[in-house]
Parts: structure tokens; sequence; C-alpha cells
């Protein structure tokens, strides 16, 4: 594995940021590089046709998906989508930018307002897909400087704390009626569909180009990378443990357990 050192001002740990220099050293395919920097951002300067399309607070988890559904999105609605980082952007929340229709945020540090007149995409998924890829992804960009099995239980252990607080802010008592929220299994199982009610959500006066769904999934080739249990420190002891230790927000999120039973079912997941 090839191990990147970017500057440490660049990128803290509880301040993810998710700019240029993270986009340059996360893997990703040909297509989805293109994309990236194809894409308009707030800190572009230029000015831009007006969009039809709603302001969205994309709010995610790391690594659930956000990437995925922005880039699906980007390929539908082509110029008309104008995105911020928040993280590698203008650093403000509504960004600066007047003409952004999509500003992706972590809220980290819990304290992103939620506003209920903002409309809201929030994704999530099972906290240990999410960590595993989050640890690498922190490894590979220097994030996270020593890679071992006490420095993976450490990071997991404290993050899931974050998890947590996040699923409880934003989905279990998030009451906000402009809200949709979208868990990463249903983006990967029902693409489709989940393209087809964000779409409708972001540009309610246009018709829905069903064709043109269809071929952003085909050319972005959705599809699961990696598996949890080929993680090196994959420990069916300790996964079992934080996973039960989230087991009552599992349960309100109606999200299915890796370890409920003696068995594990072979679940696989995607970066
Ligand atoms: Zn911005």
């Amino acid at each position: 594995m090839n191990m990147h050192k970017i500057p440490d001002k660049q990128i803290k740990l509880g301040n993810f940021d998710a700019g240029d220099a993270l986009s340059k050293y996360n893997l990703k395919t040909e297509k989805e590089a293109k994309l990236d920097t194809e894409l308009i951002k707030c800190t572009d300067k230029k000015k831009l046709p007006p969009s039809s399309l709603k302001k969205i607070q994309n709010v995610s988890f790391p690594r659930s998906g956000h990437a995925l559904l922005r880039r699906c999105l980007q390929l539908y609605f082509k110029d008309k989508f104008y995105f911020c980082e928040f993280y590698g952007g203008c650093h403000e929340s509504p960004c600066t930018n007047p003409q952004t229709n999509y500003q992706k945020n972590h809220d980290f540090g819990l304290r992103l307002e939620n506003n209920p007149s903002f409309n809201y995409i929030i994704q999530y998924r099972h906290p240990l897909e999410s960590l595993v890829s989050l640890y690498k992804l922190y490894f590979n960009i220097g994030v996270i400087k020593e890679d071992t099995k006490e420095s993976w239980i450490k990071f997991c252990k404290t993050n899931i704390l974050y998890w947590k607080k996040f699923i409880k802010k934003w989905v279990i008592e998030n009451k906000n009626s402009h809200a949709i929220i979208i868990p990463f299994n249903d983006l990967l199982s029902n693409t489709e569909e989940i393209l087809k009610q964000t779409i409708a959500y972001m540009d309610p006066g246009d018709e829905i180009n069903e064709k043109r769904i269809k071929d952003v999934i085909k050319e972005l080739n959705i599809s699961r990378r990696t598996s949890i249990e080929d993680f090196k420190y994959y420990d069916i002891k300790f996964f079992k443990e934080i996973e039960e230790s989230v087991k009552d927000e599992l349960k309100k999120i109606n999200l299915k357990m890796i370890f409920d039973s003696k068995e594990k079912d072979g679940l696989n997941n995607g970066d």
C-alpha cells in the first residue's frame, strides 16, 4: 500500500478536510477522478447561470456514500449542480457562494444547525463499515501516523461515540420535515429508486428523466468494493463488542446487525 503524506495543516483529525488534498489521495476510478475534477465548486468564483435546483445541505457520516451519491447527482444534473465541499471549500455553512446548491458537511463537532427552513440529505451506514473505511483512508492520507491494532482500537472506540451522536441528532431525533435520509445499503441495493426520490426532491419542477438515471448508474458501475472481513485488524470479538455498544441505535434506525447471530453472515461493504 502506498503511503502518502500531506501537510498536517490541511487535514486534522476531527476537523476533516476532504478537499483537493483528500481527493488526490483517495482511491477512485478514472471516471470518478474525472468527475471530481470537473465539479463546479463554490470557490471557483465564476458567475454561473441560475440553477433550478433546491439548495441542499448534505450531512453525512464520513464514508457513508456521500461521494457516490454526489457523483450520481453531478452526472444527472450536469452543469446545474453547484457544489461546496465545506472542509476543502469556503468553511462556512450555509455556503458563502449564493449560487451553491449542494453543500457537503460531516458535522464533526455536532454543532451544525438543523434549520427547519433548509433542505437536507442525510447519509449514514453501519458504523463498523464506515469506521474501517475511514481508518484506512486516514492512514493513507497521513492523518493517522501509526498503523497498529492499538491505534485502530483507539480510533474505533473514539469515533463510535461520534457515530452514536451523529445518528441520534440527524436520524433518530431528526424531526425536520425538509430532510431525506439515505442509508448506504439502500443507495447500493436500490440505486435507481433512491436516485428518483432524491432527484424529485432536488428538482421538483422538472420531470424525472428515467433513462438518464439508468445511464448514470451504468456509467458509474456502482458496486460494493471491499469487505470489513478483509480488514487486517478484523477481529470478531472486538467488532461484536463495538456493534453491541450501538445496538439500540441500530434497532431504532432499523439497520441489521452484522454480528446478530452466532455465525457471521458474510456481509460485504463498499467504500
Ligand atoms: Zn462554500
